[in-house]
């Protein structure tokens, strides 16, 4: 900081949540609450009492401390002068006390459930059952998060050496790959058989090598010999990866797929990104995505044969239900579903509306989606029936 009384320098805070981040000016003066405010104001689904706001400690890569008050706002403006560094490096983590908090809401019962509440501006009297799902679903997502952190360090370091053992020839196979992908460097295969696994590096006369095979029968693998130095030199000098494969991204991306079906390439791009330390071209992403959710769920083409099973199963489970389905030249053209509940439901128990709108679907195969929907009791929506369309038209609107 080019200033003569440095108790007055401005620093430029980079405050980052997730992959995203905002920038902060921070200056002796700076208080805790417009730390909060900006953080706030830029992602708006984030509440004061929900985050907590932590800066590194500079030359300590690692170190980070929390602020809680003003006056922690003030050293961390000292430290950084005195330290003469650049920029201030700040994170927002969701709070753990919140966590907690909740999880005592959720054994014991409504007791508790106003003095939690007023912590959070979404959080209702009552609300406890939904507010705990919310809690575990943060709290599965910061667990995600921090071992995913980690998984880069942890290929870093996944192969040990002569004598590690490996459950399998798939799993020998992938840790060689994760390893060499997190280390920047590349290799091919010499052999690879359902007895032996060897592979080099991709440079031609470099040392580095790694020799495995089947231990006994079993379907257990062990590193025979290894040499473990690159004699080719520098490594990767690109962050994209040849060994990042679709098939690679599959099996990285499978498991949140799951929880999050709407999980975007671009966002898989910037995940493996910041994670794994590669990058992806989007085609790769999406190519890799496609392939997991072909894994997880079969091929989306197929599943248009079991529609007419689906009708007849709504119609012998929930009597009074219309499910109808019609094709056109053995093409799909529309499908309708309204179930019975729901059809008793708005008769006894909702205004005397229907609300009707569409929207595109976005899938490879397109079509359109069609909804009525009415109003219950409470002034909420209350759905009655949908449909999936090929195109938005008069007539199949009716
Ligand atoms: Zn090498």
């Amino acid at each position: 900081m080019a200033s003569e009384d440095t108790g007055s320098s401005v620093f430029m805070a980079i405050c980052s949540y997730g992959s995203e981040a905002v920038i902060i000016s921070i200056s002796k003066d700076t208080i805790l609450d417009q730390i909060f405010k900006e953080i706030v104001e830029r992602w708006r689904h984030l509440s004061s009492t929900m985050i907590e706001v932590k800066f590194y400690i500079p030359n300590k890569s690692k170190m980070l401390v929390t602020l809680m008050s003003d006056k922690d706002v003030r050293n961390m403006h000292e430290k950084h002068v005195n330290l003469n560094a650049k920029v201030i490096e700040m994170v927002v983590t969701h709070s753990p006390t919140l966590i907690e908090g909740a999880a005592v809401v959720i054994e014991s019962g409504s007791s508790h459930c106003a003095e939690i509440s007023s912590r959070g501006k979404n959080i209702s009297k009552g609300s406890s059952s939904s507010f705990g799902q919310v809690v575990e679903e943060t709290r599965a997502a910061i667990e995600e998060e921090a071992s995913q952190k980690n998984s880069l360090d942890d290929w870093k370091n996944s192969i040990e050496g002569v004598g590690q053992e490996f459950m399998n020839v798939e799993t020998l196979r992938d840790t060689i790959r994760n390893y060499c992908i997190a280390n920047c460097r590349d290799f091919v295969f010499v052999k690879n058989d359902r007895d032996r696994v060897t592979v080099e590096c991709v440079y031609e006369g470099c040392e580095w090598r790694i020799h495995a095979s089947r231990l006994g029968n079993g379907e257990k693998f062990a590193i025979k010999k290894m040499h473990c130095n690159h004699t080719c030199g520098g490594g990767l000098q690109v962050r994209s990866h040849p060994k990042a494969s679709k098939r690679w991204v599959s099996k990285i991306v499978k498991d949140r797929l799951q929880d999050m079906p709407l999980y975007k390439p671009s966002d898989i791009v910037k995940d493996i990104r910041r994670q794994n330390g590669v990058e992806l071209p989007y085609h790769q992403a999406w190519r890799g995505k496609e392939m997991a959710m072909m894994d997880l769920y079969g091929n989306s083409r197929l599943s248009y044969e079991r529609i007419r099973w689906y009708c007849d199963a709504i119609r012998q489970t929930n009597p009074g239900s219309i499910a109808e389905y019609e094709t056109i030249d053995g093409r799909f053209r529309r499908l309708f579903i309204c179930f019975h509940a729901s059809l008793m439901g708005f008769i006894k128990g909702c205004h005397p509306l229907i609300f009707m709108d569409g929207t595109f679907i976005k899938h490879k195969d397109g079509g359109v989606l069609l909804g009525a929907t009415s109003k219950d009791g409470n002034d909420d929506m209350f759905p009655i029936a949908y449909g999936v369309v090929d195109t938005e038209c008069d007539e199949n609107w009716e």
